[in-house]
């Protein structure tokens, strides 16, 4: 809803708020906090509540550290969480530097710079349904995350099988009393694994809600003690977590994927649309599968994608078109997962779709069969390439693609590449307890 900052003074006031969150997400998709006490509210909604920038990772050097907090009045949000010491609220806030000027350095304005463009093309708006899913682990008896998982259930399973089922009603109870319209929460395939769904909304509060979302998942596990995790693959040899991404525009007239008159039912804006996303697939996998945990899901046999394909309703390729048409005719982008920053991969998304609609970019015919079934040969044939296998050659690749690095900008690109190449090599230098198995007898 709207709220304006009277009403939000007021409702703070009614609703006896002692602590205020204001909120931002960094370039690595996590969740910062400056918290202050109600009586500092009126300087927050004013925009002139500082931070130091400089110790958020790849912001700022310490030179130009003073930063502002500017909230968005729209995401005031009063929890219902009696925390130590009074009731807390939250506000998303954008990032000012020290001139008070639009930081390019923050995720959300650089989301909002991108969805500008929206406009040239005669868009209303761009649209997001997340589909986040989530592992819950035990807590051991000193309340430290184990690697137990909370049960051994499976797709769509129901109690006693499953026992994160109590745990996920409480979030879902929490979610739709702070406004989320849930259209489903289920058990995924791998154990101790869920999903939640909810209605899809413009692309910016769609970011907002998948970050509140993640603080409540994370919340409410606590309560029971369990641990959420939103790693895309925590455990090896089942599935992992994938987020994926709905998404569609709309115009004045309605979905603009939608024509009823075409063979599929979907517009040349749909298909360029798609032929954008494969296009510069390889592009932006950095952004949308940002660590080095994001590549081993995407594997085959797990139904996240590995091929760079799409198709009507296979769930092995990248781009997957739900059945559904009217207003609910939607590209799903199978690719992203739950560690991507949704501003950013919104961005990198929307970048490349409209990259496809300018250029009238026709994506190859799609595929109906299984691409993890099909042989090497079969594939090439079919002009089937490969996603980015490591976030090594995904940085690569986003170097290298002037699209989506025009959708970063200069300063997140920069800082993205130097802190992503750090976590890579970092990690290269590891010695892994499979390299152990492997050669410590061996050799
Ligand atoms: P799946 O087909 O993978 O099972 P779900 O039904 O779980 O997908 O999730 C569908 C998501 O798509 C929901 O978040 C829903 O609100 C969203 N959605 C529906 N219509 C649109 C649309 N026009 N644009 C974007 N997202 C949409
Ligand atoms: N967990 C799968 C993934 O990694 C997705 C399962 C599904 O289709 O919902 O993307
Ligand atoms: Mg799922
Ligand atoms: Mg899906």
């Amino acid at each position: 809803r709207k709220w304006s900052r009277e009403e939000i003074i007021e409702n703070a006031e009614a609703c006896d708020v002692r602590f205020i969150r204001l909120m931002f997400t960094d370039i690595f998709g996590v969740v910062k906090n400056v918290e202050i006490p109600r009586s500092q509210l009126e300087k927050a909604l004013d925009g002139e509540m500082g931070f130091d920038g400089s110790s958020i990772d790849g912001f700022v050097r310490i030179e130009e550290s003073d930063m502002f907090l500017i909230p968005d009045l729209d995401t005031w949000l009063v929890y219902n969480w009696n925390g130590e010491g009074g009731r807390v609220a939250s506000l998303i806030c954008d990032v000012d530097d020290q001139n008070h000027l639009s930081f390019l350095g923050d995720p959300r304005n650089n989301l909002k710079r991108v969805l500008n463009r929206l406009k040239d093309f005669g868009f209303t708006s761009f649209n997001l349904g997340p589909e986040p899913e989530f592992f819950l682990f035990k807590r051991d008896s000193n309340g430290n995350p184990s690697m137990n998982l909370n049960d051994h259930g499976g797709y769509f399973d129901l109690a006693p099988t499953d026992l994160g089922e109590t745990c996920r009603r409480d979030i879902v109870l929490e979610l739709e009393e702070l406004g989320f319209e849930i259209e489903a929460s289920h058990h995924e395939n791998a154990p101790g694994q869920h999903e939640i769904d909810w209605k899809y909304s413009d692309a910016l509060t769609a970011a907002d809600n998948i970050q509140i979302f993640k603080l409540i998942v994370k919340t409410v596990a606590l309560r029971h003690n369990l641990h959420a995790t939103f790693m895309p693959k925590p455990i090896y040899g089942i599935a992992g977590s994938g987020m994926h991404f709905n998404v569609s525009l709309f115009t004045e007239e309605g979905n603009a994927f939608y024509d009823p008159n075409s063979d599929d039912q979907l517009s040349d804006i749909a298909h360029y649309f798609i032929g954008g996303l494969l296009k510069y697939a390889k592009g932006y996998t950095a952004i949308v599968n940002p660590t080095v945990n994001s590549y081993k899901r995407l594997v085959s046999g797990y139904e996240a994608p590995v091929y760079i394909a799409w198709s009507g309703q296979n769930r092995s390729p990248l781009v997957r078109i739900p059945a559904a048409r009217g207003n609910s005719t939607r590209v799903e982008v199978r690719s992203v997962d739950p560690s991507a920053n949704p501003y950013l991969a919104l961005a990198a998304l929307l970048a490349a779709g409209l990259k496809g609609i300018e250029d009238q970019i026709v994506p190859p015919h799609s595929v109906q069969r299984n691409i993890f079934d099909m042989t090497q040969d079969e594939r090439s044939h079919e002009h089937i390439d490969r996603l980015p296998e490591t976030l090594k050659e995904a940085i690569f690749e986003f170097e290298n693609e002037p699209v989506i690095l025009e959708a970063m900008g200069e300063h997140i690109s920069r800082n993205f590449i130097e802190e992503k190449t750090i976590e890579y090599e970092a990690y290269q230098e590891q010695v892994t307890q499979w390299e152990l198995e492997k050669y410590w007898n061996f050799y």
